[in-house]
């Protein structure tokens, strides 16, 4: 946009007609178009994605979107779907040409029913994920996506991404949670799928195809979501470990003898934990000294048992058989919270402690400590001044796969890292039959690796049905495709 070419000329024109066209047919209330109150829309939240948008749509109702919607379609704008923008994908960020509409759904936050008898609730798609787990929990009930980023990031956001998180091993990703959709579609028709049924066998599952769609094929509006009962037991234990195989082993341990009471199993390389009681003063630390690996396990019941008797018996089998070497377990409410705080805070610790380079994997998760002993060795060679920090969903066989330079990079270093590293772990990945994307999505950051490792006869497919949704191409321009 600095540049001034004529490229840049004839896109600033048409941003010019395209803003004026904008604000004479929606009212004011509905739209921000100065260079302050866009700013925020702009820019992703790690500030590694900056675009320029032609305005920002805050819709009210379902029929706001749907009449923004099929004004942009009858032009050709684009359209880019914001929730609260806390993705790592640069999936919600417009391109630097002026023309792209931002359209968040923060203001369409309502909780618009919750039916306990059904185990369902229907939310817009702006609703904070927080608000929901709490509306959900004042009915009585439990609603079990949990991510780092409840606070801020919003359910239509989840959807759109298919979420993964801290419970995925019991429930599943976000779309397991999901039995109806409203959603607009390019054109503004509203598709009304807000079902709340457990059986529903009526043909194409459009339900399925949007979520993960990551805002390519329509904005999702509301959705009808699944509940559990509230949970009435916990138990939540820090277990030190020697190894990655010792962990699969105390999974396998686990859900044995715990069945699918077991909703967390959480892996730590002692880095994990030492860079959190560096950089995040105030977080309680579990072990006197950090072990080479440790794992955050957490069982939960609806019914009221004795979760923490039941833990502790398997924990300490796991200790006789030499699985795991030291082990925490939380006797109060707040001991679990400052046990939750350590593994939530690993991202943020990483974050102070120096630059680096993310990758968010997946493989099957008995080959997880194959994995993690190859790529390992291979990387402390090839980028020798870096330092892995592998952490994450061992139960679901996701790890986030980091490298961060700990005692600072040359200029330039890191960049020059980037592409050679994520081509050995995203080879190796493939070749154990894993994904380059487990939870975070493709946005634009991994659009080349989709077309790289995905199926063609996959995305032939699915080019097919972005045409079929959006014959335009308004929606969400240059992300995933
Ligand atoms: C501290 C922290 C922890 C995190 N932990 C996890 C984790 O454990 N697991 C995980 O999966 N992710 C995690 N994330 C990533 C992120 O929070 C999730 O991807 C989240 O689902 C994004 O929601 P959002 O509302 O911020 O979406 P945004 O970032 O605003 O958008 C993400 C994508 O969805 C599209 N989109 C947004 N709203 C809509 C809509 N209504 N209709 C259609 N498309 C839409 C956007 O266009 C974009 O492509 C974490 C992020 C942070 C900062």
């Amino acid at each position: 946009v600095a540049d001034s070419g004529p490229g840049n000329q004839l896109a600033g024109g048409l941003a010019t007609r395209l803003a004026t066209g904008l604000a004479a047919a929606f009212p004011a209330d509905l739209l921000r178009t100065s260079d302050a109150d866009r700013a925020r829309y702009e820019t992703d939240h790690r500030r590694r994605y900056h675009g320029r948008a032609l305005g920002v749509a805050l819709p009210r109702t379902t029929d706001d979107v749907s009449r923004l919607l099929a004004w942009c379609n009858e032009r050709g704008v684009g359209v880019v779907p914001q929730g609260g923008n806390t993705g790592y994908c640069g999936g919600a960020t417009p391109d630097a040409s002026g023309t792209q509409l931002v359209l968040c759904l923060e203001r369409m936050n309502r909780v618009r029913s919750v039916d306990a008898p059904n185990l369902s609730m229907t939310a817009e798609a702006g609703c904070l994920l927080a608000d929901v787990q709490a509306a959900a929990a004042g009915a009585g009930c439990f609603f079990p996506l949990e991510l780092g980023s409840a606070g801020s990031c919003q359910l239509g956001g989840n959807l759109a991404t298919n979420a993964g998180g801290l419970n995925v091993l019991r429930y599943g990703m976000t779309r397991s949670l999901v039995l109806g959709i409203e959603a607009v579609l390019p054109d503004g028709r509203v598709y009304e799928g807000l079902r709340a049924l457990r059986k529903d066998n009526t043909g194409y599952d459009l339900r399925s195809l949007l979520v993960g769609s990551e805002g390519t094929l329509g904005v999702i509006t509301a959705a009808t979501l699944r509940l559990w009962p509230a949970r009435r037991s916990t138990a939540t234990a820090f277990v030190a470990l020697p190894s990655p195989a010792a962990a699969l082993a105390l999974l396998q341990l686990l859900r044995g003898r715990c069945d699918d009471r077991l909703e967390s199993f959480e892996l730590l390389p002692r880095i994990a934990l030492e860079l959190v009681r560096r950089h995040v003063p105030g977080t309680a630390s579990p072990f006197a000294e950090a072990p080479p690996w440790s794992v955050l396990c957490e069982l939960a019941s609806p019914a009221i048992e004795p979760l923490g008797e039941l833990l502790q018996s398997v924990l300490a089998d796991a200790l006789a058989a030499g699985i795991a070497s030291d082990a925490v377990l939380a006797t109060s409410g707040s001991q679990r919270l400052a046990l939750w705080a350590v593994r939530e805070n690993v991202p943020e610790a990483q974050k102070r402690g120096g630059p680096g380079l993310r990758h968010d994997i997946s493989v099957p998760v008995a080959l997880i400590p194959r994995f993690v002993e190859e790529a390992g060795a291979e990387l402390a060679r090839r980028v020798p001044n870096a330092t892995l920090v592998g952490y994450g969903h061992l139960g679901d066989g996701n790890l986030h796969f980091n490298l961060n330079w700990f005692a600072g990079a040359a200029p330039g270093e890191v960049e020059a890292a980037e592409l050679p590293v994520r081509r050995y772990v995203h080879d190796l990945v493939a070749a154990y039959g894993g994904s380059f994307s487990a939870e975070h999505g493709v946005g634009q950051s991994k659009r080349e690796e989709l077309a790289r490792y995905g199926s063609p006869v996959g995305l032939a497919t699915m080019r097919a049905l972005k045409r079929a949704f959006d014959p335009n191409g308004i929606m969400n321009p240059g992300k995933v495709l």
